[in-house]
């Protein structure tokens, strides 16, 4: 039994919804958890609480049914009733976001005009809302977008070098993803640091199975990695990032790839698992490349270089580099791209303190460069309590 006011933050995808229960303020949450398979035979959904994980059939349920088995759940636990908001995670906002909204008709309405610079995750989105709005038709409900911390990149650094009425009739520029953890990694580097507000500059690395890296100065976004969709800028587990667009139309010349073909290249073969033809997990490719795998080796040396060099290029969109952070899976955890990527680096004034870099765990906060060196440090991003805060400031709770 619990007396506190709970956020619920939905992250939905198109076969998949994961969940989590915030109190509020709290980065604790009491209940987390992932429908996922949705639509399909196997659909499941699996509780993760303090007494342990839970999983149950959904009997190929889709998305209403993983929200009547999170509802009925919560209601065991007698959470359903201290339940004050729900915040949803959204990948695309296009321009027309700049920043989170408490849902009414309009913003669903800007939302679906959104799908088609998203139409793998937006439509995913609205109907994880339908569902929470049938569930839960008395609460507020919050959307909170990927790319509304880019929104304040100027407009050098998001328009692409093709003519521009592309950008005027389809919308085609730089948007960015990942927003939710840049923006929250920006503010609590600021008061780790105690820098100014108003007069900083830092790169932030949100490496996951998807990566991207962004210069932030005076709480601003200025530059990012990602384009007009996830595939631009880092390495990835399984996405190029930047090519030469020559080379993808020389390789569907040479192997007869049609549009589909392409995309499923770059996106889903290509990246770490393309190159080292190992493994898309830095775990993965980490063990083989300390037992001599040569190609494990390279995805991993390439992924710094490309890390290294890139943020190299949003450094000047800075006045100073204050602090460097690490974050996301592989940027919490591997200290061995950690360190790759600062030895890269060294021109900027970075210097690996070898011995922090292996002691920084996840979770804890580190400074793992030398001291007098360009700061870098290890943090751990929590997009759900950035959409919980959100959610609770729009909700007015
Ligand atoms: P997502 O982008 O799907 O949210 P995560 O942020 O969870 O992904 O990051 C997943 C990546 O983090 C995987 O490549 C995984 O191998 C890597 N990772 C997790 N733990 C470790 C570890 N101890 N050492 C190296 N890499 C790790």
């Amino acid at each position: 039994m619990t007396t506190s006011s709970e956020i619920l933050v939905i992250n939905c995808g198109s076969s998949s919804l994961k969940f989590a229960l915030l109190p509020k303020g709290s980065s604790e949450p009491l209940l987390s958890g992932l429908a996922e398979c949705l639509g399909l035979a196997d659909s499941r959904i699996i509780f993760k609480t303090a007494e342990g994980k839970k999983t149950e059939s959904l009997n190929g349920g889709s998305h209403a049914e993983a929200m009547e088995a999170l509802t009925r759940f919560m209601g065991e636990h007698e959470w359903l009733d201290s339940v004050v908001a729900i915040g949803h995670r959204i990948v695309h906002g296009g321009e027309r976001f700049q920043a989170s909204a408490l849902i009414t008709d309009e913003v669903l309405a800007g939302i679906e005009e959104c799908c088609a610079l998203a139409p793998l995750h937006n439509p995913g989105h609205l109907v994880g809302i339908r569902a929470a709005q049938k569930a839960f038709p008395k609460l507020p409900q919050v959307v909170v977008f990927d790319t509304a911390f880019h929104q304040t990149m100027p407009k050098p650094a998001y328009m692409y070098a093709v003519p521009q009425r592309f950008y005027k009739e389809y919308g085609v520029r730089r948007y960015g993803m990942h927003g939710t953890s840049h923006r929250f990694i920006a503010g609590e580097t600021v008061a780790e640091l105690k820098l100014d507000p108003a007069n900083h500059g830092i790169l932030i690395a949100h490496l996951g199975n998807g990566a991207s890296a962004s210069a932030v100065k005076n709480g601003k976004c200025m530059d990012t990695t990602m384009g007009m969709t996830p595939l631009e800028g880092l390495i990835m587990g399984t996405r190029s990032g930047d090519i030469d667009p020559a080379a993808v139309t020389f390789i569907a010349r040479k192997e007869g790839l049609d549009l589909d073909g392409i995309d499923n290249l770059l996106n889903k073969q290509s990246g770490l698992l393309g190159i080292s033809g190992v493994s898309s997990d830095c775990r993965a490719l980490e063990e083989a490349a300390a037992e001599g795998n040569v190609d494990a080796q390279l995805a991993l040396d390439m992924f710094a270089h490309r890390l290294a060099r890139l943020l190299g290029g949003l450094a000047t969109s800075l006045d100073r580099i204050d602090a460097l952070v690490f974050t996301g899976g592989i940027g919490e955890n591997s200290s061995l791209l950690r360190e790759k990527t600062l030895n890269h680096m060294k021109v900027l004034g970075f210097a690996v303190d070898a011995a922090a870099n292996e002691r920084a765990v996840r979770g804890n906060t580190g400074v793992i460069s030398q001291p007098g060196s360009t700061t870098a440090l290890v943090m751990a991003t929590n997009e759900e309590w950035m959409i919980a805060k959100d959610t609770a400031d729009l909700a007015g709770i």
